[in-house]
């Protein structure tokens, strides 16, 4: 079995080549972490880049397909990785930085009822180093420097809490990428035990939560989660978090036709977010639904619009997410599930 070394950090990967000296280490994590092969190495010995094939693979996924939008520039991959799984990931241009959204499980088990990347189930966790493989590539292909990550691809990034963790510590390592974690966003369809933990982490990431929906009963019949950690405990948990870490909260909240997108609804959202998080900053992000085949769901740019001015009247920080890529259908896991389907 060879060792995946793009996964370690860097007293490991010392630990791995027992025999080299410090400075060799070093030189090869910098290597690794820039997407490097073995062969492209050229300052360390061919002896030793020849053992390290034998003994060690740098797990960077393969670009399948690439798709460039017209519009805007957004490029979206189609990744496969050494398994044969295909992930996606998708590198937008914002005035910010540039910012890829990556994928964190091939499938998901949350069965959200909008979101095409549940509907085939779920397969398997990423490693680390396939997160960062997502990263390098794209950065490498681009040409692009990447300086903010959003884990709102494939998959359910609690659900894989410590490999997401060791990916995050990696990739914010100065002799690493280099990304500082404040450009980092995790977003979570609301596994309330791990926001917890996530709090104690002492990361400063900005946690996203998937809200949808401010009752209940709603919730649960949208996302299956809710039925184990209601919106209350939820929010219970958001509140900890920023009590713990000072970092502002972003609720999405995908503006859904006839579902969860009228006035009244808005109301009810903001009556809930003042109630229980009445001292807190956050911010509500609302997404105009991207139509998965098979759910029926549609948004209107109008209706997001309206329910954002009557959150602004209610005091609530909220903005429309502008859609990206649309001409390439931007949009994670419709890609996979069409590329697993055939096969
Ligand atoms: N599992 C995590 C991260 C992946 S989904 C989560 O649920 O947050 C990233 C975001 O895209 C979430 O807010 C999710 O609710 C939203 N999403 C999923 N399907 C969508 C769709 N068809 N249209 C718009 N947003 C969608």
């Amino acid at each position: 079995m060879k060792t995946d070394i793009l996964s370690l950090f860097p007293d490991e990967l010392a630990k791995f080549l027992e025999n080299e000296p410090s400075y060799r280490v070093k030189q090869l994590f910098s290597w690794i972490h820039k997407g490097a092969t073995f062969d492209e190495m050229t300052n360390l010995p061919k002896k030793m880049r020849e053992e390290l094939a034998e003994k060690a693979y740098i797990a960077l996924p393969e670009i399948l397909r690439k798709y460039v939008s017209k519009l805007d520039g957004t490029v979206k991959y189609l990744f496969k990785l050494t398994d044969g799984q295909c992930i996606e990931s998708v590198v937008m241009k914002y005035k910010h930085g540039n910012t890829i959204c990556i994928s964190s499980q091939a499938g998901c088990k949350m069965g959200c009822k909008f979101c095409a990347s549940t509907q085939n189930g779920w397969v398997r966790n990423l490693t680390p180093s396939e997160m960062l493989g997502q990263v390098l590539v794209a950065q490498n292909d681009t040409g692009l420097r990447i300086s903010n990550i959003v884990l709102m691809g494939i998959g359910e990034p609690l659900d894989n809490y410590d490999n997401v963790m060791k990916f995050l510590r990696l990739v914010s390592l100065d002799e690493g990428m280099n990304i500082g974690l404040r450009h980092v966003s995790l977003s979570t369809c609301g596994v309330v035990d791990k926001i917890y933990c996530l709090a104690e982490e002492n990361l400063p990431v900005t946690l996203s939560v998937s809200l949808h929906h401010s009752n209940d009963e709603d919730r649960s019949a949208l996302m299956p989660i809710n039925k184990k950690w209601n919106i209350d405990s939820l929010l219970d948990a958001c509140r900890v978090y920023f009590e713990k870490t000072g970092r502002r909260i972003s609720f999405e909240y995908a503006v859904i036709s006839g579902v969860n997108d009228n006035k009244s609804q808005a109301d009810r959202l903001a009556d809930l977010l003042m109630r229980k998080l009445p001292k807190m900053p956050f911010h509500v992000n609302l997404i105009p639904v991207n139509t998965v085949e098979g759910t029926g769901f549609t948004s209107e740019m109008k209706s997001a619009q309206i329910f954002q001015a009557n959150l602004e009247k209610r005091g609530i920080n909220a903005t429309v997410r502008r859609k990206l890529g649309s001409d390439i259908n931007a949009s994670c896991g419709q890609l996979r599930r069409t590329e697993m389907e055939k096969e």
